[in-house]
């Protein structure tokens, strides 16, 4: 009999696992979404400017091209129509339960009891799909309740607060800074932008995709699949090797100084705007509209450290900041994977006490005695270099291969020695990347462990998901 499967979250990851259970004639699962519409991530963040700076062929499923990508970078409403046009095409819509949020999943010896505010139902198998990037992070700043002004977070935006006029402040210059300033910079009467870090910024050579190009890729045989693995090919092959501080990482920051050089004129703004630690530490931001909004006459940049909100504004060691809106592009609380649900495993013991020291997981998917519990975009599976639907597709597959062993033997867990194994593995993989010093990002927790993001080519993961689940787990209750 077909395992009832409980799906939590209907973002990229969920309905990817959705769409692969029903093309695989599985219908008896249920999705729970505690929003009242799909699309995760890419519904949250609606702020003006939002989009993807991975390539619209690429940043989608390898099962659903999409021959109406209009731009060659996809913006926010185009991914979210994508997202839906895939629940609607493969028909799993209707098995998404909207603002039905899942407080809790506790294994009971065989099943999961997976329960949301009004009731608990029982599955065999759980996929957790919730996003790393899901839970907005306001800074910790006193005064902030203080403030007078209108004020609210990047994924939060509030749409009916007109900035026409207004003298905003944005703190944050990570990527959805980096995307939304442009849009508020042109709409304000004043902006000024509260940078802690500044960012490697290299350029998105954007382009529109007029109607013929959009005919070619409906029409021409190969075409679409020919460009999306070139776009896979790129990354992989140029921007991976930087971030493993190999042969490419000079270029990446030749690419990222030439850019500042051409879009800031001005030599003391281009002096803060200058990183000094490694390229590719912290997310690198690719924009194109980024610098020039800086440049404008109605915008600067303060990188003096933030004392206090007070009810007119920022205060700053060297002054105060007089403004009617504060836009907090401060980022997500990426470490605490699954808060704030209460998933308790075999022993008794919570997720959140095992990851204590920080998140792990066996491929990023399996946590041994949680058994069939299974994780998308989990622990070190995040990229910085290429398309995150390609490492969910991957985990999508490996889940489906689990399926039928564990259909035949009850709940199987990963074994502890494949999880000692891969901890090894990841740790001497890690070791080669620039993410470990000098920066600070939601790649890691506060003590500098990376729990985020995947140190391999995306090539071998694809490989080690690939793999018979057999050797790597057991039946949950062999000892
Ligand atoms: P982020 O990269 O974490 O950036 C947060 C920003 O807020 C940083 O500049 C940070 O400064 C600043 N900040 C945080 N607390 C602060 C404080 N107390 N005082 C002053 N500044 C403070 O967050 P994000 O920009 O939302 O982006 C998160 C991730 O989402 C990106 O890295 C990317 O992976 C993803 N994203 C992707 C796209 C895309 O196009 N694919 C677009 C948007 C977002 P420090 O640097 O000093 O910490």
């Amino acid at each position: 009999m077909a395992p009832k499967v409980a799906i939590i979250g209907a973002g990229f990851g969920g309905l990817c696992m959705a769409i692969q259970l029903e093309r695989a004639g599985i219908r008896s699962y249920t999705v729970f979404e505690k929003a009242a519409d799909l699309g995760g991530t890419w519904r949250d963040n609606s702020y003006p400017g939002a989009g993807c700076d991975i390539p619209s062929h690429l940043y989608s499923y390898s099962f659903e091209k999409y021959a109406s990508w209009t731009r060659r970078y996809p913006e926010q409403p185009e991914i979210l129509a994508y997202l839906a046009h895939c629940a609607d095409k493969y028909g799993v819509r209707r098995k998404i339960r909207f603002s039905s949020e899942v407080e809790r999943a506790v294994f009971d010896g065989s099943h999961w009891q997976v329960s949301t505010a009004g009731a608990t139902e029982t599955f065999d198998v759980v996929v957790m799909s919730v996003g790393q990037l899901n839970r907005p992070r306001l800074p910790d700043i006193s005064g902030m309740e203080d403030f007078a002004g209108t004020s609210f977070h990047s994924a939060r935006w509030n749409h009916d607060h007109d900035l026409t006029g207004r003298r905003v402040a944005v703190i944050g210059n990570g990527s959805s800074a980096a995307q939304l300033i442009p849009r508020v910079a042109a709409e304000a009467e004043h902006l000024t932008v509260f940078q802690r870090t500044p960012n490697w910024v290299i350029p998105k050579p954007d382009a529109t995709f007029g109607p013929l190009t959009r005919l070619a890729f409906h029409f021409v045989p190969g075409l679409q699949r020919a460009y999306r693995e070139w776009l896979y090919r790129y990354a992989e092959g140029t921007l991976y090797p930087a971030l493993a501080q190999g042969w490419s990482v000079g270029l990446l920051k030749k690419r990222a100084l030439d850019h500042l050089r051409n879009q800031v004129p001005d030599p003391a703004l281009r002096a803060k705007l200058t990183p000094d630690y490694p390229p590719g530490c912290k997310r690198v931001v690719i924009d194109s509209a980024f610098y020039p909004a800086l440049t404008r006459p109605n915008v600067n940049v303060v990188t003096d450290r933030i004392v206090r909100i007070t009810p007119k504004g920022i205060e700053t060691t060297e002054g105060p900041y007089e403004v009617d809106t504060i836009v907090y592009a401060t980022g997500f609380r990426s470490t605490e994977f699954l808060a704030p649900m209460e998933v308790t495993g075999r022993s008794g013991q919570s997720l959140r006490e095992r990851w204590k020291s920080g998140a792990e997981a066996y491929l990023g998917i399996s946590v041994p005695d949680f058994p069939n519990l299974f994780l998308l975009y989990g622990p070190n599976t995040n990229l910085g270099h290429n398309s995150i639907i390609f490492m969910i597709e991957c985990q999508v597959n490996h889940i489906m291969s689990c399926l039928p062993y564990l259909s035949e033997q009850g709940p199987i867990e990963v074994r502890p020695a494949a999880m000692a194994a891969w901890s090894r593995q990841l740790d001497a993989a890690m070791a080669r990347m620039v993410w470990g010093n000098g920066c600070r990002s939601w790649y890691k927790t506060a003590d500098g462990r990376v729990t985020n993001n995947w140190p391999g080519p995306t090539t071998l993961y694809r490989r080690l998901t690939a793999r018979p689940p057999r050797a790597a787990y057991r039946p949950a209750d062999s000892p």
